[in-house]
Protein backbone atom coordinates (compact mmCIF):
# COMPACT_ATOMS: atom_id res chain seq x y z
CA UNK A 1 0.00 0.00 0.00
CA UNK A 2 1.26 3.74 -0.76
CA UNK A 3 1.47 6.25 1.21
CA UNK A 4 -1.58 8.74 1.10
CA UNK A 5 -3.62 11.53 2.63
CA UNK A 6 -7.36 11.25 2.69
CA UNK A 7 -9.64 13.78 4.28
CA UNK A 8 -13.30 13.64 4.91
CA UNK A 9 -15.83 16.35 3.63
CA UNK A 10 -18.71 16.47 6.10
CA UNK A 11 -21.96 16.52 5.37
CA UNK A 12 -25.30 14.65 5.67
CA UNK A 13 -27.18 12.56 2.62
CA UNK A 14 -30.67 11.19 2.77
CA UNK A 15 -31.44 9.17 -0.47
CA UNK A 16 -34.34 7.43 -0.83
CA UNK A 17 -38.02 7.74 -3.21
CA UNK A 18 -40.22 10.75 -1.83
CA UNK A 19 -37.38 11.71 0.13
CA UNK A 20 -38.05 15.43 -0.65
CA UNK A 21 -40.48 15.09 1.94
CA UNK A 22 -38.04 14.94 4.58
CA UNK A 23 -36.76 18.48 3.20
CA UNK A 24 -38.79 20.40 6.06
CA UNK A 25 -37.28 17.84 8.64
CA UNK A 26 -33.90 19.18 7.58
CA UNK A 27 -34.83 22.78 7.69
CA UNK A 28 -35.62 22.56 11.55
CA UNK A 29 -32.21 20.49 12.10
CA UNK A 30 -30.26 23.51 10.53
CA UNK A 31 -32.71 25.94 13.27
CA UNK A 32 -33.52 27.21 10.07
CA UNK A 33 -37.00 28.18 9.67
CA UNK A 34 -36.87 30.94 6.37
CA UNK A 35 -35.76 29.23 3.42
CA UNK A 36 -35.84 30.57 0.07
CA UNK A 37 -35.85 27.26 -2.81
CA UNK A 38 -33.90 27.99 -5.78
CA UNK A 39 -34.54 26.35 -9.28
CA UNK A 40 -33.92 27.66 -12.93
CA UNK A 41 -36.70 28.86 -14.67
CA UNK A 42 -37.33 25.79 -16.09
CA UNK A 43 -37.81 24.04 -13.01
CA UNK A 44 -39.98 27.04 -11.44
CA UNK A 45 -43.03 24.55 -11.00
CA UNK A 46 -40.80 21.92 -9.00
CA UNK A 47 -39.50 24.94 -6.93
CA UNK A 48 -42.78 26.25 -6.18
CA UNK A 49 -44.54 23.21 -5.52
CA UNK A 50 -41.52 22.43 -2.95
CA UNK A 51 -41.81 25.89 -1.26
CA UNK A 52 -45.65 25.14 -1.27
CA UNK A 53 -45.32 21.82 0.54
CA UNK A 54 -42.92 23.51 2.82
CA UNK A 55 -45.62 26.03 4.30
CA UNK A 56 -44.39 28.50 6.91
CA UNK A 57 -40.89 27.45 6.24
CA UNK A 58 -40.26 28.85 3.45
CA UNK A 59 -40.24 32.64 2.04
CA UNK A 60 -40.55 31.62 -1.34
CA UNK A 61 -38.69 30.69 -4.65
CA UNK A 62 -35.82 32.56 -6.93
CA UNK A 63 -36.05 31.06 -9.86
CA UNK A 64 -33.46 32.47 -11.70
CA UNK A 65 -30.74 30.06 -11.55
CA UNK A 66 -28.36 29.87 -14.89
CA UNK A 67 -25.38 28.01 -16.18
CA UNK A 68 -22.02 29.07 -14.81
CA UNK A 69 -23.20 30.67 -12.09
CA UNK A 70 -23.25 34.32 -13.64
CA UNK A 71 -22.26 36.90 -10.77
CA UNK A 72 -25.43 39.21 -11.72
CA UNK A 73 -28.03 36.82 -11.30
CA UNK A 74 -26.45 35.76 -7.93
CA UNK A 75 -26.77 39.66 -7.00
CA UNK A 76 -29.99 39.71 -7.70
CA UNK A 77 -30.85 36.63 -5.37
CA UNK A 78 -29.19 37.73 -2.34
CA UNK A 79 -31.72 40.97 -2.95
CA UNK A 80 -34.40 38.53 -2.38
CA UNK A 81 -32.37 36.79 0.41
CA UNK A 82 -32.21 39.95 2.36
CA UNK A 83 -35.51 41.31 1.41
CA UNK A 84 -37.07 38.19 2.29
CA UNK A 85 -34.65 37.41 5.63
CA UNK A 86 -33.94 34.02 4.48
CA UNK A 87 -31.74 31.80 6.60
CA UNK A 88 -30.90 28.86 4.44
CA UNK A 89 -31.36 27.88 0.87
CA UNK A 90 -32.72 24.99 -0.72
CA UNK A 91 -31.77 24.55 -4.11
CA UNK A 92 -33.43 21.71 -6.30
CA UNK A 93 -32.22 20.91 -9.44
CA UNK A 94 -28.99 20.73 -11.74
CA UNK A 95 -25.58 21.83 -11.61
CA UNK A 96 -26.21 25.68 -11.99
CA UNK A 97 -28.53 25.76 -9.40
CA UNK A 98 -26.95 24.13 -6.58
CA UNK A 99 -23.95 26.67 -7.87
CA UNK A 100 -26.19 29.85 -7.24
CA UNK A 101 -26.78 28.45 -3.70
CA UNK A 102 -23.25 27.64 -2.97
CA UNK A 103 -22.77 31.48 -4.11
CA UNK A 104 -25.05 32.59 -1.93
CA UNK A 105 -23.94 30.59 0.86
CA UNK A 106 -20.08 32.39 0.07
CA UNK A 107 -21.56 35.87 0.33
CA UNK A 108 -24.22 35.60 3.09
CA UNK A 109 -23.17 32.67 5.03
CA UNK A 110 -26.26 30.70 4.67
CA UNK A 111 -26.54 26.61 5.37
CA UNK A 112 -27.59 24.91 2.37
CA UNK A 113 -29.68 21.51 1.45
CA UNK A 114 -29.44 20.77 -1.59
CA UNK A 115 -31.93 18.14 -3.88
CA UNK A 116 -29.91 17.39 -7.27
CA UNK A 117 -32.04 16.44 -10.33
CA UNK A 118 -29.11 15.75 -12.29
CA UNK A 119 -25.91 13.81 -11.95
CA UNK A 120 -23.21 16.99 -12.03
CA UNK A 121 -22.40 15.98 -8.43
CA UNK A 122 -21.78 19.53 -7.65
CA UNK A 123 -23.70 19.74 -4.25
CA UNK A 124 -20.88 16.92 -2.79
CA UNK A 125 -18.14 19.46 -3.57
CA UNK A 126 -16.96 22.45 -1.91
CA UNK A 127 -16.16 23.66 -5.64
CA UNK A 128 -17.74 27.05 -7.03
CA UNK A 129 -17.67 28.08 -10.30
CA UNK A 130 -18.73 31.84 -11.32
CA UNK A 131 -18.83 34.04 -14.10
CA UNK A 132 -18.63 37.58 -14.31
CA UNK A 133 -17.78 39.55 -17.67
CA UNK A 134 -17.54 36.43 -19.35
CA UNK A 135 -14.86 34.51 -17.29
CA UNK A 136 -15.23 31.70 -15.02
CA UNK A 137 -13.19 31.54 -12.02
CA UNK A 138 -13.37 28.60 -9.87
CA UNK A 139 -12.61 28.62 -6.47
CA UNK A 140 -12.56 25.81 -3.73
CA UNK A 141 -13.96 26.59 -0.50
CA UNK A 142 -15.35 24.79 2.19
CA UNK A 143 -17.72 27.63 2.82
CA UNK A 144 -19.92 26.56 -0.26
CA UNK A 145 -19.80 22.66 0.53
CA UNK A 146 -23.78 22.14 0.97
CA UNK A 147 -24.84 21.09 4.29
CA UNK A 148 -27.23 18.06 3.50
CA UNK A 149 -28.49 16.35 0.39
CA UNK A 150 -31.29 15.08 -0.17
CA UNK A 151 -31.62 12.61 -3.44
CA UNK A 152 -34.97 11.88 -4.43
CA UNK A 153 -35.33 9.41 -7.45
CA UNK A 154 -38.73 10.72 -8.19
CA UNK A 155 -37.42 14.04 -9.45
CA UNK A 156 -34.55 13.14 -11.51
CA UNK A 157 -37.43 10.68 -13.98
CA UNK A 158 -38.24 13.82 -15.78
CA UNK A 159 -34.58 14.38 -16.63
CA UNK A 160 -34.55 14.20 -20.79
CA UNK A 161 -32.97 11.30 -21.68
CA UNK A 162 -30.25 13.05 -23.35
CA UNK A 163 -29.41 14.93 -20.59
CA UNK A 164 -29.21 11.98 -18.35
CA UNK A 165 -26.93 10.47 -20.67
CA UNK A 166 -24.36 12.99 -20.77
CA UNK A 167 -24.78 14.25 -17.05
CA UNK A 168 -24.06 10.43 -15.89
CA UNK A 169 -20.75 10.72 -18.45
CA UNK A 170 -19.73 14.08 -16.90
CA UNK A 171 -20.02 12.01 -13.65
CA UNK A 172 -17.99 9.12 -14.55
CA UNK A 173 -15.22 12.42 -15.33
CA UNK A 174 -15.17 12.35 -11.77
CA UNK A 175 -14.36 9.39 -10.82
CA UNK A 176 -12.20 8.62 -13.76
CA UNK A 177 -9.45 11.78 -13.18
CA UNK A 178 -9.97 10.81 -9.50
CA UNK A 179 -8.10 7.50 -10.02
CA UNK A 180 -5.11 8.82 -11.48
CA UNK A 181 -5.51 12.07 -8.72
CA UNK A 182 -1.84 12.94 -7.59
CA UNK A 183 -3.95 12.63 -4.65
CA UNK A 184 -5.42 9.79 -5.04
CA UNK A 185 -6.31 7.26 -1.62
CA UNK A 186 -7.71 4.35 -1.37
CA UNK A 187 -10.87 5.49 0.07
CA UNK A 188 -11.76 8.20 -2.88
CA UNK A 189 -10.52 5.25 -5.27
CA UNK A 190 -13.21 2.55 -3.97
CA UNK A 191 -15.76 5.56 -4.51
CA UNK A 192 -14.82 6.05 -7.96
CA UNK A 193 -14.67 2.68 -8.85
CA UNK A 194 -18.21 1.94 -7.53
CA UNK A 195 -19.11 5.00 -8.79
CA UNK A 196 -18.19 4.22 -12.67
CA UNK A 197 -19.89 0.41 -12.23
CA UNK A 198 -23.05 1.73 -10.84
CA UNK A 199 -23.68 4.72 -13.90
CA UNK A 200 -22.13 2.21 -16.47
CA UNK A 201 -25.20 -0.68 -15.05
CA UNK A 202 -28.06 2.27 -15.09
CA UNK A 203 -27.19 4.64 -18.30
CA UNK A 204 -28.36 2.25 -20.69
CA UNK A 205 -31.86 1.04 -18.49
CA UNK A 206 -32.41 4.94 -18.76
CA UNK A 207 -31.70 5.06 -22.16
CA UNK A 208 -33.94 2.06 -22.68
CA UNK A 209 -36.56 3.29 -20.16
CA UNK A 210 -36.38 6.99 -18.83
CA UNK A 211 -38.87 6.12 -16.05
CA UNK A 212 -36.84 3.19 -15.05
CA UNK A 213 -36.94 3.69 -11.51
CA UNK A 214 -34.13 1.49 -10.23
CA UNK A 215 -31.71 2.62 -12.87
CA UNK A 216 -32.18 5.96 -12.17
CA UNK A 217 -32.09 5.58 -8.48
CA UNK A 218 -28.47 3.55 -9.68
CA UNK A 219 -27.28 6.47 -11.50
CA UNK A 220 -28.18 9.00 -8.41
CA UNK A 221 -26.11 6.52 -6.32
CA UNK A 222 -23.33 6.71 -8.98
CA UNK A 223 -23.30 10.32 -9.42
CA UNK A 224 -23.13 10.80 -5.37
CA UNK A 225 -20.12 8.86 -5.21
CA UNK A 226 -18.11 10.75 -8.34
CA UNK A 227 -19.42 13.86 -6.90
CA UNK A 228 -17.30 13.32 -3.43
CA UNK A 229 -14.76 11.98 -5.85
CA UNK A 230 -14.57 15.48 -7.54
CA UNK A 231 -14.97 17.31 -4.08
CA UNK A 232 -12.17 15.61 -2.30
CA UNK A 233 -8.92 15.16 -5.07
CA UNK A 234 -7.56 17.48 -7.56
CA UNK A 235 -8.87 17.03 -10.91
CA UNK A 236 -6.51 16.59 -14.32
CA UNK A 237 -6.39 17.12 -18.06
CA UNK A 238 -9.78 16.61 -19.24
CA UNK A 239 -11.15 18.83 -17.00
CA UNK A 240 -8.48 21.08 -17.95
CA UNK A 241 -9.94 20.89 -21.04
CA UNK A 242 -13.70 20.87 -20.88
CA UNK A 243 -12.82 24.42 -18.54
CA UNK A 244 -11.24 25.67 -21.34
CA UNK A 245 -14.01 24.50 -24.06
CA UNK A 246 -16.47 25.41 -22.03
CA UNK A 247 -15.38 28.98 -21.23
CA UNK A 248 -13.73 29.92 -24.07
CA UNK A 249 -16.91 28.40 -26.81
CA UNK A 250 -19.49 28.49 -24.26
CA UNK A 251 -20.22 24.67 -25.01
CA UNK A 252 -22.34 22.68 -22.99
CA UNK A 253 -21.16 21.66 -20.10
CA UNK A 254 -22.18 17.75 -19.77
CA UNK A 255 -22.13 17.50 -23.35
CA UNK A 256 -18.66 18.77 -23.65
CA UNK A 257 -17.69 16.05 -20.87
CA UNK A 258 -18.84 13.36 -22.60
CA UNK A 259 -16.97 14.24 -25.85
CA UNK A 260 -13.78 14.70 -24.20
CA UNK A 261 -13.49 12.07 -21.49
CA UNK A 262 -12.17 9.37 -23.93
CA UNK A 263 -9.90 11.40 -25.79
CA UNK A 264 -8.14 12.94 -22.48
CA UNK A 265 -8.20 9.55 -20.77
CA UNK A 266 -6.43 7.95 -24.31
CA UNK A 267 -3.61 11.00 -23.54
CA UNK A 268 -3.26 9.59 -20.44
CA UNK A 269 -3.45 5.96 -20.57
CA UNK A 270 0.89 5.07 -21.12
CA UNK A 271 1.19 7.36 -17.69
CA UNK A 272 -1.90 5.73 -15.40
CA UNK A 273 -2.03 2.29 -17.31
CA UNK A 274 -2.82 1.21 -13.43
CA UNK A 275 -5.42 3.44 -12.76
CA UNK A 276 -7.05 2.90 -15.97
CA UNK A 277 -6.81 -0.70 -16.06
CA UNK A 278 -9.60 -0.78 -13.18
CA UNK A 279 -11.94 1.27 -15.65
CA UNK A 280 -11.21 -1.07 -18.68
CA UNK A 281 -11.76 -4.12 -16.55
CA UNK A 282 -15.17 -2.43 -15.04
CA UNK A 283 -16.20 -1.74 -18.03
CA UNK A 284 -14.96 -4.72 -20.18
CA UNK A 285 -13.06 -3.28 -22.84
CA UNK A 286 -9.23 -3.53 -23.22
CA UNK A 287 -8.46 -0.10 -22.27
CA UNK A 288 -10.48 2.17 -20.37
CA UNK A 289 -10.16 4.84 -23.80
CA UNK A 290 -11.69 1.99 -25.82
CA UNK A 291 -14.36 1.84 -23.46
CA UNK A 292 -15.26 4.85 -22.21
CA UNK A 293 -16.04 5.46 -26.18
CA UNK A 294 -17.94 2.64 -26.82
CA UNK A 295 -20.37 3.58 -23.94
CA UNK A 296 -21.16 6.80 -25.51
CA UNK A 297 -21.21 5.00 -28.68
CA UNK A 298 -24.01 3.05 -27.23
CA UNK A 299 -25.50 5.01 -25.07
CA UNK A 300 -26.22 7.97 -28.04
CA UNK A 301 -23.80 10.57 -26.69
CA UNK A 302 -22.64 12.97 -28.64
CA UNK A 303 -19.09 11.99 -30.11
CA UNK A 304 -17.87 15.61 -32.15
CA UNK A 305 -16.82 18.74 -30.56
CA UNK A 306 -18.20 20.31 -34.14
CA UNK A 307 -21.68 19.11 -33.29
CA UNK A 308 -21.47 21.46 -29.75
CA UNK A 309 -20.90 24.59 -31.96
CA UNK A 310 -16.80 24.31 -31.75
CA UNK A 311 -15.30 26.26 -34.66
CA UNK A 312 -12.54 24.45 -36.48
CA UNK A 313 -9.85 26.75 -35.00
CA UNK A 314 -10.50 26.86 -31.83
CA UNK A 315 -8.65 23.84 -31.63
CA UNK A 316 -5.26 26.13 -31.58
CA UNK A 317 -6.61 28.58 -29.35
CA UNK A 318 -7.69 25.50 -26.99
CA UNK A 319 -4.27 23.72 -26.93
CA UNK A 320 -2.24 27.06 -26.72
CA UNK A 321 -4.92 27.43 -23.40
CA UNK A 322 -4.85 24.12 -22.06
CA UNK A 323 -0.84 24.07 -22.31
CA UNK A 324 -0.18 27.39 -21.15
CA UNK A 325 -1.37 26.67 -17.39
CA UNK A 326 -1.87 22.59 -17.27
CA UNK A 327 -3.92 21.27 -13.69
CA UNK A 328 -1.41 18.54 -12.58
CA UNK A 329 -1.94 15.75 -15.12
CA UNK A 330 0.17 11.93 -15.25
CA UNK A 331 1.23 12.45 -18.49
CA UNK A 332 3.20 15.92 -19.28
CA UNK A 333 0.98 18.04 -21.91
CA UNK A 334 2.90 18.36 -24.61
CA UNK A 335 0.93 20.68 -27.45
CA UNK A 336 0.93 18.54 -30.57
CA UNK A 337 0.00 15.84 -28.38
CA UNK A 338 -3.03 18.19 -27.09
CA UNK A 339 -3.45 19.69 -30.80
CA UNK A 340 -4.14 16.07 -31.89
CA UNK A 341 -6.25 14.84 -29.19
CA UNK A 342 -8.54 17.95 -29.60
CA UNK A 343 -8.85 17.05 -33.17
CA UNK A 344 -9.68 13.59 -32.87
CA UNK A 345 -12.23 14.99 -30.27
CA UNK A 346 -13.53 17.83 -32.97
CA UNK A 347 -13.75 15.05 -35.52
CA UNK A 348 -15.11 12.38 -33.53
CA UNK A 349 -12.36 9.49 -34.32
CA UNK A 350 -11.94 6.72 -32.51
CA UNK A 351 -10.01 8.23 -29.13
CA UNK A 352 -5.98 7.93 -29.83
CA UNK A 353 -6.30 6.63 -33.43
CA UNK A 354 -3.71 8.28 -35.79
CA UNK A 355 -2.27 9.74 -33.11
CA UNK A 356 0.79 7.14 -31.81
CA UNK A 357 -0.66 6.64 -28.33
CA UNK A 358 -1.86 3.04 -28.71
P1 LIG B 1 -27.99 22.37 -15.32
O1 LIG B 1 -28.12 22.49 -13.86
O2 LIG B 1 -27.55 23.59 -16.07
O3 LIG B 1 -29.35 21.84 -15.91
C1 LIG B 1 -29.57 21.83 -17.32
C2 LIG B 1 -31.06 22.08 -17.61
O4 LIG B 1 -31.80 20.92 -17.24
C3 LIG B 1 -31.64 23.23 -16.79
O5 LIG B 1 -32.56 23.92 -17.58
C4 LIG B 1 -32.34 22.51 -15.66
O6 LIG B 1 -33.39 23.27 -15.10
C5 LIG B 1 -32.84 21.28 -16.36
N1 LIG B 1 -33.06 20.15 -15.45
C6 LIG B 1 -32.26 19.73 -14.46
N2 LIG B 1 -32.76 18.65 -13.87
C7 LIG B 1 -33.91 18.36 -14.52
C8 LIG B 1 -34.89 17.34 -14.37
N3 LIG B 1 -34.76 16.36 -13.46
N4 LIG B 1 -35.96 17.37 -15.18
C9 LIG B 1 -36.06 18.30 -16.15
N5 LIG B 1 -35.17 19.30 -16.35
C10 LIG B 1 -34.10 19.31 -15.53
O7 LIG B 1 -27.00 21.18 -15.76
P2 LIG B 1 -25.89 20.38 -14.95
O8 LIG B 1 -25.14 19.66 -15.98
O9 LIG B 1 -26.48 19.65 -13.82
O10 LIG B 1 -24.99 21.51 -14.33
C11 LIG B 1 -24.05 22.23 -15.09
C12 LIG B 1 -23.47 23.36 -14.26
O11 LIG B 1 -23.00 22.86 -13.02
C13 LIG B 1 -22.27 24.02 -14.94
O12 LIG B 1 -22.33 25.42 -14.72
C14 LIG B 1 -21.08 23.41 -14.22
O13 LIG B 1 -19.96 24.24 -14.24
C15 LIG B 1 -21.64 23.23 -12.84
N6 LIG B 1 -20.98 22.14 -12.07
C16 LIG B 1 -20.29 22.49 -10.96
C17 LIG B 1 -19.68 21.54 -10.20
C18 LIG B 1 -18.95 21.94 -8.95
O14 LIG B 1 -18.48 21.08 -8.21
N7 LIG B 1 -18.83 23.21 -8.67
C19 LIG B 1 -19.75 20.18 -10.56
C20 LIG B 1 -20.46 19.84 -11.72
C21 LIG B 1 -21.07 20.83 -12.47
Amino acid sequence: MQSFAYTGLQGRVLFGPGSIDKVADEIRLLSCERALVLSTLQQAGLAEDLAGRLGDLSVGTFTGAAMHTPVDVTEAALQVVRQRRADCTVAVGGGSTTGLGKAIALRANLAQIVVPTTYAGSEATPILGETADGVKRTRRTLKVLPQVIVYDVDLTLTLPVSLSVTSGLNAIAHAVEALYSPEANPIISLLAKDGVAALARALPGIVDDGSDREARSDALYGAWLCGVCLGSVGMSLHHKLCHVLGGTFNLPHAETHAVVLPHAVAYNEPAARGALQQVATLLNAPTAADALFNLAQQLGAPTKLKELGMPLDGIETATALAVASPYPNPRPLDREGIRNLLDDAYHGRRPGRGTGYH
